[in-house]
């Protein structure tokens, strides 16, 4: 029954969806790499951008962060909007397309703080894509200064930020979401702050955190409530699964998930999320071989070369510098597949 539906395309319930678990890894492979095939032939997207991380201060305190200073990391430090500007200048010697401004909670920086720092990117480089706050990050501002998310978003596209990031979603489930990170924005406020997002006309990503304490169930009703939300709006570009890191954090996870539980959910979020186009191995919180297997189970889009990263590598993702963009571009062509430039809304810019 469920081989005939995979074989037809067709949408899958809740039910179905969770049985693609109890197929083996290559059959479920075959029917991902068959729609991926379908799409996107034998290219996998990557672009060339830059992370910023401006402050690990937090107000907040989630059992599976090993970023935020106020959990294992005893290095607080805050960015200044020099320090970042600079960060930009360097960067874009080496043809960054995107910066991808994502934070902690942090209460005395201030909304001003963050808009300003946008617009001084913007105003001073037009041409540069700016990915800046996260669901989560917009939760945290309004209710530090009291604004509605509408009126957030209306200043962050005034300040020039050109799309939201999908951090935040960690994992919908309610129960779970208490256990792993209660106080920060709730699910169904992440969903609507996307949709007001999408309302402007504007495009975002949408991640789901995997392999801590959550069950096959929870990733589904996680997959399913995007797929609502995206026939809805058709605002996400891309479907991100992270996988958890385990060092340095308050989760305690001691069991983690194999390879094989890994490609088999990046399989089912391509044959699952059938509305939403593009599935990213992010290869910080993968591995980058992982991620290059991803690529034969789903996954179409390796993220970017991001120069450096903070977030996962504190919790012992092999991320701190990035990787240069020879290297990137002849991993996956080793791999056999076409690595192809894209900019930050899936337009194809360069083919290797
Ligand atoms: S995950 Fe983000 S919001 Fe949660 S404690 Fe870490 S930095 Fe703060």
């Amino acid at each position: 029954m469920i081989i005939e539906k995979l074989e037809n395309q067709e949408r899958l319930s809740f039910k179905e969806a969770l049985s693609l678990y109890d197929l083996d890894l290559f059959t479920l492979g075959k029917y991902a790499n068959k729609i991926r095939t379908q799409i996107f032939e034998r290219k996998t997207y990557f672009n060339i951008n830059r992370h910023i991380n401006p402050t690990n201060i937090c107000k907040d305190v989630c059992q599976f962060c090993a970023y935020s200073s106020s959990r294992k990391n005893p290095n607080p430090y805050t960015m200044s909007h020099e320090e970042i500007l600079q960060t930009v200048d360097d960067s874009l010697k080496k043809e960054i397309k995107e910066v991808h401004i994502v934070s902690a909670h942090n209460p005395d920086t201030g909304l001003k703080w963050y808009l300003d720092v946008f617009k001084k990117i913007k105003d001073k480089y037009p041409q540069l894509h700016v990915k800046a706050l996260t669901a989560a990050e917009i939760h945290f501002l309004s209710t530090e200064y009291n604004l509605s998310y509408e009126e957030i978003i209306q200043k962050m596209i005034e300040s020039g930020v050109d799309s939201m990031p999908g951090g935040g979603a960690e994992i919908f489930d309610e129960e779970l979401r208490k256990r792993i990170c209660g106080g920060k924005v709730s699910s169904q406020q992440w969903l609507h702050i996307h949709k007001l997002w999408h309302n402007k006309g504007k495009q975002s990503n949408a991640t789901m955190l995997f392999g801590h304490i959550e069950t096959r169930e929870h990733r589904i009703d996680h997959m399913l409530r995007l797929r609502d939300l995206q026939d809805e709006t058709h605002g996400f570009n891309a479907f991100i699964p992270l996988v958890y890191q385990k060092e340095n954090n308050f989760l305690n996870v001691k069991e983690y998930p194999t390879g094989q539980e890994i490609l088999k959910t990046f399989a089912i979020a391509r044959i699952v999320l059938d509305n939403i186009p593009n599935l990213k191995a992010y290869w910080v919180t993968s591995s980058i071989k992982l991620a290059l297997l991803a690529q034969e189970f789903g996954a179409n889009d390796l993220d970017g070369t991001i120069q450096k990263e903070s977030i996962n590598s504190a919790a012992g993702a092999n991320s701190a510098n990035g990787m240069p963009l020879e290297q990137f571009v002849q991993v996956i062509q080793n791999s056999g597949f076409t690595p192809v430039e894209r900019d930050s809304v899936y337009n194809e810019l360069k083919f290797y």
